[in-house]
């Protein structure tokens, strides 16, 4: 019988999300979704020691940004629960057990430093079934001893068992079948007695039974745990309900070889987490998507694309479609340059098709930061209308509008060079005329009327309007001039040409 589709997403709270463990997020989403799936939220917290206060809830705010919901998790809850590994600890230590028991699995009391000296001594040294002989463990000491060590309160680690010179089977959704050697794994640490946690591997493996994983869809740096993966499978018995392994690519630096890493996102300016992160311990900010003036839908779009292709030439695609088009079989098995000048391109896509209002309320804090307190509502969003097309960040809207919201208080130099001669200010004298006669403002008509005046009156086209535009923009740039003064209190549009005539001088 076919099992429903449960997949999950598994992050460490270590820190901020980086933006590759977003789109492992974001393919799981898709894939759920697409496939009438359970998307659930797994927090991997057994490594106390990188524990981070603050990364949880960060991970959650950021996936809850970009519209990658969950179905079960820490937050939603659901029969599979706890989430947090933390919580399971009990769990674990059952399974842990069973491979003890079931001799897949030993007791291992190296100290550090013993292990440290077997590394110098032991060319190559791996913990495996070539040097487990030679170590301190429940193999090569009696129960006795074992039992008595433990009873004094030593510390121990349980090790597994990987039997030597098997051909160990991995098939990937995206890179086929994956054979490698048994002998280059090493006997890892399932538990630590110290803490009384599982490792990652041990506590991965048995929640993905428990909670009934069918895929395992995360980033290319786990391919090489998947071997060991398999192998607890097997030795639990596990081995028909073993998800399916798919292994993403992994991003690329933009320039030059290599992994995508915090430091290109420094050097070139771009931000490699979703939202904004205080390093609770050094107090260093790192900047986010969010805070940058991206819209979310662009972010998934370019992500989505990291890997992925949707077989055509489409590129602009809304989360339903993708969620139509996605197969892992159009996923490339190697790794993603990390073009964030696409990035930009697809949030400028965006920002020109998103609606006025939503926009309105997303400048809001920018007009405050800028000291509009009191801005019209419906102005801003007929201002946000004209100029949307030209922005590519949310913070290009006040860039490329500002003179909306604040008169000009200089004037551009050479434009005043170029535009502004000793007629001018007769000639704006004249204009404040034509406006005032003018009843309908609308950019069609008062462009008619005002380019009649001028043609009628034999005056130079370009020099009259640009000089008009210095007056009301500060400097010859913005959209259309008649749109500008369609939105503009006519009143504010003399006002401006007055104080222009009065603050211009020329020698
Ligand atoms: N906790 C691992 C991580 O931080 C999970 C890897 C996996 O998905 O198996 O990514």
């Amino acid at each position: 019988m076919d099992r429903k589709v449960r997949v999950r997403f598994a992050p460490s709270p270590t820190g901020p999300l980086h933006i590759g463990g977003v789109r492992t997020a974001l393919y799981n989403y898709i894939f759920a979704k697409q496939n009438g799936g359970d998307l659930i939220l797994r927090i991997e917290d057994t490594d106390s020691k990188r524990f981070v206060p603050g990364a949880e809830e960060y991970i959650m705010e950021a996936l809850n940004w970009i519209g990658v919901s969950f179905d079960e998790g820490v937050r939603e809850g659901g029969k599979y629960g706890p989430y947090r590994q933390s919580e399971r600890k009990k769990i674990y230590k059952e399974y842990v057990d069973q491979l003890l028991v079931d001799g897949k699995a030993y007791i291992a009391f190296d100290t550090p430093e013993e292990l440290e000296k077997a590394r110098e001594e032991i060319p190559n040294f791996q913990y495996d079934a070539k040097t487990r002989g030679k170590m301190r463990n429940s193999l090569t000491m009696s129960e006795e001893e074992v039992k008595r060590l433990i009873r004094d309160g030593h510390q121990y680690v349980v090790r597994f068992k990987v039997e030597p010179d098997r051909n160990v089977e991995v098939d990937d959704l995206i890179r086929g079948k994956v054979v490698i050697n048994s002998n280059i794994l090493d006997d890892k640490v399932l538990y630590k007695s110290a803490d009384q946690l599982p490792t990652y591997h041990l506590a991965n493996i048995v929640d993905d039974h428990l909670m009934e994983i069918t895929h395992v869809i995360r980033g290319e740096e786990w391919l090489p745990s998947a071997p060991l993966h398999v192998l607890l499978y097997e030795a639990f018995g596990w081995k028909d309900t073993m998800p399916q392994f798919v292994h993403l690519p992994l991003l690329l630096k933009p320039v030059g070889n290599g992994k995508l890493s915090k430091r290109d996102g420094d050097k070139l300016g771009f931000p490699v987490f979703l939202l904004e992160w205080k390093d609770p311990t050094t107090g260093e900010i790192s900047s986010g998507y969010r805070e940058k003036g991206y819209l979310p839908e662009a972010v998934v779009n370019f992500l989505v694309l990291l890997g992925w292709n949707p077989g055509d030439d489409s590129e602009m695609m809304n989360i339903d479609e993708i969620i139509k088009k996605f197969s892992f079989a159009h996923c490339s098995k190697s790794g993603a340059k990390f073009d964030y000048k696409k990035g930009i391109w697809f949030n400028h896509e965006y920002i020109g098709l998103a609606d006025n209002v939503r926009l309105a309320l997303l400048f809001h804090p920018i007009l405050l930061q800028h000291g509009i307190e009191n801005a019209n509502p419906e102005y801003v969003e007929k201002v946000i209308g004209l100029v949307k097309g030209r922005a590519d960040l949310l913070p290009d809207l006040w860039t490329q509008a500002d003179f909306f919201f604040l008169a000009p208080d200089s004037y551009a130099e050479k434009d005043v060079k170029k535009r502004w001669n000793t007629e001018t200010p007769r000639i704006m004298e004249e204009l404040i005329g034509v406006l005032e006669g003018i009843e309908d403002m609308s950019s069609a008509n008062a462009e008619k009327i005002v380019l009649d005046w001028i043609a009628e009156k034999g005056y130079h086209l370009g020099n009259v309007m640009n000089a008009f535009r210095l007056a009301v923009v500060g400097a010859c740039r913005g959209p259309h001039m008649f749109d500008i003064t369609e939105l503009m209190p006519k009143e504010e549009v003399i006002a401006r040409i007055r104080r222009a005539i009065e603050k211009i001088k020329i020698d």
